[in-house]
């Protein structure tokens, strides 16, 4: 059997391939034929370049149906389909083509100039560009090839794309997936979340990230569903094309911006079936108020570059807020403490993972590879957290944020849970930095609401009455924003730097 992941997705093609697959921003409507033909017709330019066996095909480009389709013509021909974010700027991308070597680099008409300078510089052959309104060279040099194209036989273990972590704690590290990998993620998820005859996804996340390129993208091709693309998230866009869709899936402040939305209401959810989180926390707030305000409970999961999706609040049961859920079927999800032994119930420890889901390991980084996986095949995901006593799963944070002062562990979760608690705070962190006599000092950095003033002494004040002294920061900075990278995740390591400097 083919275990090349398109192969997969053509098998479950809808009977009539007429039928639309993507719907554009703009009114565009793309039919199952048409995914296979353009895919075929990039798959076969791509063959055509005789590029070695495993050959990286880098994509900086904006969100388009054909960037979705440039994924597919990469696997389909058997290379390696490796995002990058549109963010990324010089430096990064000739971090990421020096450390990838990619033979085939695609970016967007507006930066060819700096890219492909990046590119040749690094011994990139060949460099095309792909605007979001079907303009640049591939697509011009692909109309050429034939639309049809024998899918290239892989097996599981095949690489078929190579994720850059999102560089929350540090550079970003290439993690490689192979056919198996996603195919098995993409199964379970499709079973898990119940897609069904009927549902439309709409789809206003990235594509250059696993959240819009696997989980949700995965999802409705597995479903022979249609997605309705948006270039990007936009409040007013979503409220607009909700009414005609069934599952949505986002980041947590796609949800504090919906709720911001005085048009946001149940009216316009009348079809919908499911909404889900992931790839950073869901406030319990958010949580709260979006089931106020909708009558719909978003079903929470949690998932890494690494691993792909590894636990995910159950479709039919209890969906629990601040939690992520119950292991997925198939996946082994495991708690242990710093010397190894599992954890009781409840008691917090390093997070650790197994299952046909788990990566091939990081690009041409085999000792970081071997050292962040047990001798019995764990993956280290480097998350802390606990389970409770019906096997939900609550993540802490992350080991390298945990914060030991004066010989106890303190967890941020917890005292930003409680700061995120009182009146004027919009959001917080809290952090540890270097002192002399606690080791690490507990100190946050809060944001207030606006239009609210916030004090030092009064957040210090309030926290001393609610949790153990010992936790109470030393220090609270009052800022305007929290530093995030590209996808939104709050940069620890940034307020680690900035304030023991100061
Ligand atoms: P890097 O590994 O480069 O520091 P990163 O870990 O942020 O970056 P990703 O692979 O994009 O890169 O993100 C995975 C991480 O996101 C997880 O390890 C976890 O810390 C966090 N995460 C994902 N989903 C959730 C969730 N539902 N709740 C809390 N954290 C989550
Ligand atoms: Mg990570």
């Amino acid at each position: 059997m083919n275990a090349n992941l398109y192969a997969l997705f053509e098998s479950r093609f809808p009977a009539d391939r007429t039928d639309c697959c993507i719907e554009t921003h703009d009114g565009l409507y793309y039919t199952w034929n048409d995914l296979d033909r353009a895919s075929a017709k990039i798959a076969n330019l791509l063959l055509r370049l005789r590029l070695p066996e495993g050959a990286r095909i880098a994509a900086q480009v904006e969100k388009s149906p054909e960037a979705l389709i440039l994924y597919l013509a990469t696997i389909r021909a058997g290379y390696v389909f490796l995002p990058l974010n549109t963010a990324y700027r010089a430096a990064e991308m000739a971090y990421f083509i020096e450390n990838a070597e990619p033979s085939v680099v695609v970016c967007s008409p507006q930066s060819f100039g700096w890219v492909s300078q990046i590119a040749f510089a690094h011994g990139v052959q060949h460099v095309f560009t792909l605007g979001e309104d079907r303009t640049g060279s591939l697509l011009s040099r692909a109309a050429f090839q034939s639309n049809t194209f024998h899918t290239v036989h892989r097996d599981p273990d095949d690489l078929a794309a190579i994720l850059y972590t999102s560089g929350t704690t540090g550079r970003s590290k290439g993690a490689m997936l192979t056919h198996g990998n996603l195919a098995s993620n993409a199964e379970v998820l499709h079973g898990y979340w119940q897609w069904r005859q009927g549902d439309v996804l709409l789809h206003a996340l990235p594509l250059f990230h696993i959240h819009g390129l696997f989980v949700a993208s995965h999802g409705a091709l597995l479903n022979g569903s249609k997605m309705m693309f948006l270039p990007k998230f936009d409040s007013k866009e979503v409220i607009d094309r909700l009414p005609r869709a069934s599952v949505f899936m986002g980041v947590p402040t796609y949800y504090v911006r919906l709720l911001a939305d005085p048009d946001f209401n149940p009216d316009v959810c009348a079809r919908m079936r499911l909404f889900i989180s992931g790839s950073a926390p869901l406030l319990k707030e958010t949580f709260d108020s979006f089931r106020e305000r909708t009558g719909f409970t978003i079903l929470e999961r949690y998932g890494m570059s690494e691993t792909a999706m590894l636990t995910s609040n159950p479709y039919d049961g209890d969906r629990i807020g601040g939690t992520v859920g119950l292991p997925l079927p198939g996946v082994s999800v495991r708690v242990v403490r710093d010397d190894g032994p599992a954890c009781e119930t409840g008691e917090i420890g390093h997070i650790q993972v197994k299952g046909p889901n788990v990566f091939a390991g990081y690009w041409r980084m085999p000792e970081k590879t071997q050292e962040e996986f047990t001798p019995d095949g764990y993956f280290k995901t480097g998350d802390v957290g606990r389970f409770d006593g019906n096997g939900y799963l609550t993540i802490v944070g992350r080991s390298k944020d945990l914060i030991i002062t004066g010989g106890y562990n303190v967890y941020p979760k917890e005292i930003e849970s409680v700061i995120d608690d009182m009146a004027g705070v919009a959001e917080s962190a809290v952090i540890g930095l270097p002192h002399p006599d606690f080791g690490e000092a507990v100190t946050a950095v809060v944001v207030p609401q606006d239009g609210a003033t916030l004090s030092e002494t009064e957040i210090i004040a309030v926290l001393k009455a609610r949790i153990a002294n010992y936790k109470v920061p030393k220090r609270v900075y009052i800022v305007e924003e929290l530093p995030r990278n590209t996808m939104g995740k709050v940069q620890k390591n940034v307020l680690r730097e900035r304030y023991s400097e100061g």
